[in-house]
């Protein structure tokens, strides 16, 4: 079905769409999956970083073994069920050294971390797996001619990070935006973070900075593409965000442009609320 996807996107086989999205870099999406995921194998000269791994209805292993013949270190930008589900088929796995991660490891096995999974809500069991390397928020992840930090960038998730590659001119923002929905309603998400790391990420991206995410929106066409972000997508993300606290408002959907909106529930309020009887 070749009218399913955008130009320059092909089938790798009947599930997994492949692109390349910058040198090295090579866009790994699930049209079929109705999250629409997005998952990011980045190559150095010397290793390859598999960021992301979808919800693991299928065994992306094979797509990155036909890409790349380096060492692969899979690594989440956050630990919901949609970008764990093949990270246990990794030989070499990474993660986020967050406290509220470290909590659900013993023995070097990662179990399920509480509530960041949300598996439940589609019926997917969490595969616990050996951890290789903890890495720290700001690690430097060197794979040869090419460094990624890793940025801590709650909003969405408490665990949740983004890559920068400074030499690449590339942010690879997963779940923190994207096109279409923007989950701000599930647990653990936060709007004051979802505003301070805006700011952060506003400071260090310019206009012509490769920004992708995990989760794509067909074009008018029905046609899937790997979603590319612009600044000028986290300047209105910043503007909704900072007229959404000013005005006090608590809607459940409120519009950030004309390719993504955001989803909210009262919890993800709680951080930014002022005691209103204070003086
Ligand atoms: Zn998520």
């Amino acid at each position: 079905m070749p009218d399913m996807l955008a130009p320059g996107v092909r089938w790798f086989d009947d599930w997994f769409a492949i692109r390349e999205v910058a040198p090295g870099v090579t866009a790994i999406g699930e049209p079929r999956f109705h999250q629409l995921n997005w998952n990011y194998l980045v190559a150095g000269t010397e290793r390859a970083l598999m960021f992301d791994t979808g919800p693991g209805v299928r065994d992306i292993t094979e797509v990155v073994r036909a890409l790349t013949p380096l060492p692969v270190t899979a690594f989440c930008s956050h630990m919901h069920f949609d970008h764990v589900g093949n990270l246990h088929r990794f030989d070499d796995v990474a993660v986020a050294d967050l406290p509220l991660l470290r909590a659900h490891e013993r023995n070097g096995i990662l179990f399920e971390p509480g509530e960041r999974f949300l598996g439940h809500l589609e019926g997917m069991t969490w595969k616990p797996m050996r951890v290789q390397q903890w890495w720290p928020i700001g690690h430097k992840i060197d794979l040869g001619g090419r460094v990624l930090e890793i940025l801590h960038t709650p909003g969405h998730a408490p665990d949740h990070v983004a890559l920068w590659d400074p030499l690449a001119n590339l942010l690879l923002a997963a779940d923190y935006i994207y096109l279409g929905a923007l989950y701000g309603q599930v647990r653990g998400a936060d709007l004051a973070a979802y505003l301070r790391v805006v700011e952060e990420l506003l400071a260090l991206v310019g206009d012509d900075t490769l920004i992708f995410g995990a989760h794509g929106k067909p074009d008018d066409d029905g046609r899937h593409d790997a979603p590319r972000l612009y600044k000028q997508d986290l300047k209105d993300l910043l503007t909704t965000l900072e007229n959404l606290k000013k005005s006090g408002d608590r809607p459940e959907r409120i519009e950030v442009n004309e390719r993504m909106y955001l989803l909210t529930a009262p919890h993800a309020f709680a951080s930014w609320q002022q005691p209103s009887e204070s003086i």
